[in-house]
């Protein structure tokens, strides 16, 4: 499935577990001890796993440019 975000984990992630509780689409999980992306998963830009990532080791960005989405409303 298309996902409209791109989210990056940085090496900062310190396994703490407070983006996995707060994604409102359950994209994130551990499967060792650091957070990793759910293969297919659909990012929606709420940027609630930035806000509370306390080691700011997550960034979210558009799949396109924002031109794009402008042009095609
Ligand atoms: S920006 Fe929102 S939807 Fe995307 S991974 Fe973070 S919490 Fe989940
Ligand atoms: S909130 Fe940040 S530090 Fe905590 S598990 Fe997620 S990416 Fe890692």
């Amino acid at each position: 499935m298309y996902s409209p975000y791109i989210v990056h984990i940085g090496s900062s992630c310190c396994g703490c577990g407070a983006c996995a509780q707060r994604c409102v689409r359950g994209n994130l999980e551990f499967a060792g001890e650091l957070a990793e992306l759910k293969k297919d998963y659909v990012c929606v830009g709420c940027m609630a796993c930035v806000k509370w990532c306390p080691t700011h080791a997550l960034a979210v960005e558009p799949a396109k440019p924002v031109s794009t989405y402008l042009r095609a409303r």
